[in-house]
């Protein structure tokens, strides 16, 4: 069998192909083709001048289960860390002005209302129009809804504008008039449908939250980890675990030819040569397939060259906390779209866990680019650096130069769920089972984090080693 794909998706489909095996009848061989040097794809650590740097994702979410479950199974868990309790809280660029979010707003919805109230984020006229939202009947239409459609019905424009879409774009890099709700949050969507209103929702949430630590039965991690040394660890324990199989750095693959009826899948690498698999799963970005199956199934790559990826770029730079004049007393700055800035987010990586900085020093996660402002990418990097250090010191007044600098280029890194994408999803999917020799997995379709990664490529494995128990 293959695994086409070394990031975090393909891992982690390897490994569980190596956890199954044994259930089949006869040894396999399991051969993971990477076209990169390194595995990990998007992610990995880099030490800079004493700085512990990450160049792509920086942690995960802990309440879907999956990462942490794969980190638990790696023996890793003790290598776990949460994030700094004493700045946990994000701040949101108000007419130039960093600000807190009120405290308890989750993403949409607010817990408690009195910060909301405090806030001066929100005019008189928008924190009324927010608390209307506790008095509002649900919808009673199934159609897919965009995320701005949705706040904005619920819990008006200005916690659109001012809270929300800054919030949201800082993990999507999406353009929030055509992101999916449902097929991005739609915890928000139960909230509404179970208990009417979000506002009510959060504080019932918030209530079983208060009763459930005084009970001691709360959560084993904070609501975001990663590893001590930086989320390398994960990616060196999975490659160290997947030593078993063959691994083919540098290798492309350029097609995969199977027929619908054939038992086996034949490979072509861009450098000649082809392979023959009784499975293969791709864990690449939905494009990347649509390359290789658009013999095979052209009507999969079309609906898989349907899903649109945005790019952008992180510039981190690490910096004296003399020269910084805003105390960073938060997780990160997010920025919304009506403030006119061109960056979408800094991220104060040396405050949400320890060891990322050297002592007296700080290091910042710049985000430039995504679906709303793909010409910044266009910049050069000295062009880039320049527009960062300049947003920086009028944000954050961030003076003098930075001690080091690190710009990584992520193009069509991040897909897009526009509304209708559970749908075009289903349809992949029922192109894909067209083809029983081939599964594909990755951030194209059930979500864009770590742990929805782990999933795809672990749900990916068992259904290969399902097949091949029925054979
Ligand atoms: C800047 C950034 C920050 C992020 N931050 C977070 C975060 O903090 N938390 C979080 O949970 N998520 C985060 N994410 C999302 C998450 O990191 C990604 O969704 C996830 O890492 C994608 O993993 P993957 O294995 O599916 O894809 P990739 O990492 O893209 O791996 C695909 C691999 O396939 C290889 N490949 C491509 N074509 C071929 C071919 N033809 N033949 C062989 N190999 C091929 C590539 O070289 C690559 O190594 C972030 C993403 C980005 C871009």
């Amino acid at each position: 069998m293959a695994v086409i794909g070394g990031g975090i998706t393909g891992l982690s489909a390897a490994h569980r192909l190596l956890e199954l095996q044994d259930q089949l009848p006869r040894p396999v061989e399991i051969t993971l083709f990477e076209s990169g040097e390194r595995l990990g794809g998007v992610m990995g650590t880099l030490e800079i001048d004493g700085y512990r740097v990450e160049t792509g994702a920086d942690s995960f979410i802990t309440d879907k289960p999956w990462a942490v479950d794969l980190v638990e199974r790696l023996g890793l868990a003790d290598r776990l860390i949460s994030t700094d309790a004493r700045f946990r809280r994000s701040l949101v660029l108000f007419r130039g002005q960093p600000t807190p979010v009120p405290e308890g707003f989750m993403l949409l919805a607010p817990a408690k209302i009195g910060p909301v109230l405090k806030s001066p984020l929100l005019s008189v006229w928008g924190k009324l129009r927010l608390g209307c939202e506790y008095f509002l009947p649900r919808r009673n239409a199934d159609e897919d809804e965009s995320l701005s459609h949705f706040v904005r019905r619920r819990l008006g424009r200005e916690v659109l504008e001012r809270i929300v879409q800054p919030l949201v774009g800082g993990i999507y890099t999406s353009d929030p008039e055509k992101l999916s709700l449902r097929a991005t949050m739609p915890r928000f969507l139960e909230m509404e449908a179970n208990h009417r209103s979000l506002i009510r929702a959060s504080r019932a949430a918030a209530a079983e939250k208060r009763s459930d630590a005084a009970s001691g039965s709360g959560a084993r991690y904070g609501l975001f980890a990663t590893l001590k040394l930086g989320i390398s660890e994960l990616i060196d324990a999975l490659t160290a675990s997947v030593a078993r199989c063959r691994i083919r750095t540098q290798t492309r693959v350029a097609r995969i030819v199977a027929a619908q009826a054939s038992q086996t899948a034949k490979l072509e690498m861009e450098a000649a040569g082809t392979e023959t698999f009784d499975a293969v799963i791709a864990a690449l970005p939905a494009f990347r397939v649509a390359d290789l199956v658009s013999s095979t199934s052209p009507q999969l790559a079309a609906e898989l060259n349907s899903i649109e990826y945005a790019s952008s770029a992180v510039v981190v730079t690490g910096h004296q906390l003399a020269d910084i004049s805003h105390p960073l007393d938060a997780f990160g700055l997010v920025i919304p779209a009506v403030e006119n800035r061109k960056i979408l987010a800094v991220s104060f990586t040396s405050r949400k866990f320890p060891d990322r900085a050297p002592e007296g020093c700080a290091q910042l996660r710049t985000f430039v680019g995504g679906a709303m402002q793909p010409e910044l990418l266009e910049l050069d990097d000295q062009d880039l650096l320049a527009l960062v250090r300049r947003e920086l010191s009028e944000v954050l007044g961030v003076g003098g130069a930075p001690q080091f600098s690190r710009i990584t280029r992520y193009e069509r890194a991040m897909p897009q769920y526009h509304v209708g994408h559970l749908q075009r999803v289903a349809r992949i999917e029922a192109a894909a089972a067209e083809i029983p020799t081939l599964e594909v997995a990755g951030n194209a379709y059930h979500g864009v984090g770590i742990p929805d990664c782990v999933h795809s490529g672990e749900q990916a494995a068992e259904r290969v080693i399902a097949r091949l128990c029925e054979a």
